[in-house]
């Protein structure tokens, strides 16, 4: 157990993150409120994180000296990056405690190697992932099963916010997108017909204690995760019960040490299907921070330090909204401020921005979480911060 007051080889217990985006600034939040020094690696030297870390290293996630650096600063090191190399996770592991595992970092980072563990997974708690095949050659093209199409085709490896897929109807269209994404190891899946996308997360100890946040429900837009529900009576209970336990299964079959997100679908016919998984904190449960006793991040600090880990409760129905880089910019384009004055009016908003100095459309610049006692009131005040942002 590293304690927040451990002095460790005369220092004040510090805590490493592999990434310096919104998801590790959250997570030195965190661990600065218990006290922990903090320390950040990442190439950008404007990172969210890195900023207001103690310590700052500005580096490329191989940079050999840069990995030393962290090692000899950091007491127990995570990422919050999930295209982080393995190889660094698992050469900082040689001398520090680490979490998440880099052979867990590993599949997670393949889809190819992330669908076999569901399936794996599948015996045991009944939740398969989506009818898929591997393509990874001319040959496994042409031996692709009618069944599949029309379906997605993603590349096994860096994609992101429905970045490195292609939706194809044919064959024809199956065999362009595949040479368009340059021959790279894919997954075809079937195309779904979804009700509705949710998430778990949950914190594994490194004694193999679990414990789970709520289920998250998820609407995305364009790809990217526009809005997450979370409040009793959103979505029946034994559906909630059922993700849960795949996910607990998920990661005791992993091994794994740290928070991870596993992203489901809902089909139209009530069955649940496992899409895919982080292993970090997410996007989805960003909620927690203002809406749970214990939130992801706090979660994460925990499982890294060897903490107790009590299970987490919902103290507030809540709504999140992303902030999208769209919103600094009016109708005409132009840069604006979006109108922060009567959104921080709204009763139970809670507005976090990242830090980050230039928008972009898509690029994820901060979020709204509205909390409040009921479904309907958290409904009610995200529909006009809504509608004020525009
Ligand atoms: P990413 O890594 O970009 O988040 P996902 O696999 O989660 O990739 O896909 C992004 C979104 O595309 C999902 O949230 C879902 O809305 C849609 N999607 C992905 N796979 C399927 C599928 N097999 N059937 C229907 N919709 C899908
Ligand atoms: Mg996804």
């Amino acid at each position: 157990m590293i304690l927040p007051s451990s002095m460790v080889d005369g220092r004040p217990a510090t805590l490493g993150v592999l990434g310096g985006g919104q998801l590790g600034r959250m997570f030195v939040h965190a661990a600065q409120a218990l006290g922990y020094e903090t320390v950040v690696l990442d190439p950008d030297r404007a990172s969210p994180a890195g900023r207001i870390a103690h310590h700052f290293i500005q580096a490329d996630y191989r940079d050999a000296n840069a990995l030393r650096e962290l090692a000899a600063r950091a007491h127990a090191i995570t990422t919050e990056f999930e295209n982080v190399p393995a190889e660094a996770l698992a050469e900082l592991a040689r001398t520090r405690a680490v979490a998440p595992p880099a052979t867990c970092v590993a599949i997670a980072q393949d889809r190819i190697r992330e669908k076999a563990h569901f399936a794996r997974c599948a015996a045991a708690s009944g939740v398969a992932p989506a009818p898929h095949a591997v393509i990874e050659s001319e040959a496994d093209l042409a031996a692709v099963p009618g069944a599949l199409l029309p379906g997605i085709l993603k590349s096994a490896r860096l994609g992101y916010d429905g970045k490195g897929q292609a939706r194809v109807a044919t064959r024809a269209e199956l065999a362009a997108a595949w040479r368009q994404m340059g021959g790279v190891a894919c997954v075809l899946e079937q195309l779904l017909p979804l009700a509705l996308e949710c998430s778990v997360i949950v914190a594994r100890g490194a004694d193999g204690s679990v414990v789970s946040l709520p289920v998250q429900r998820n609407l995305h837009r364009g790809g990217i995760l526009a809005v997450t529900e979370v409040f009793e009576q959103n979505l029946p209970t034994a559906l909630v019960q059922q993700a849960q336990a795949a996910t607990k299964n998920i990661v005791n079959e992993l091994g794994y040490v740290g928070v991870l997100c596993v992203e489901y679908f809902v089909l139209q016919d009530g069955r649940l299907v496992v899409n895919e998984m982080a292993p970090r904190p997410h996007n989805s449960g960003h909620y927690t921070v203002d809406a749970c006793d214990l939130s992801q991040f706090d979660l994460q600090v925990r499982t890294l330090a060897g903490l107790p880990l009590p299970a987490p409760r919902q103290h507030s129905a809540a709504i999140m909204l992303n902030l999208l880089g769209e919103l600094w910019f009016d109708a005409a384009g132009a840069p604006r401020q979006p109108p922060w004055a009567p959104v921080l009016a709204l009763p139970g908003a809670r507005l976090h921005l990242y830090g980050k100095a230039q928008a972009r459309p898509g690029r994820k610049m901060g979020h709204l979480t509205v909390i409040g006692p009921d479904a309907a009131s958290v409904r009610q005040q995200a529909l006009r911060a809504a509608a004020l942002l525009g």
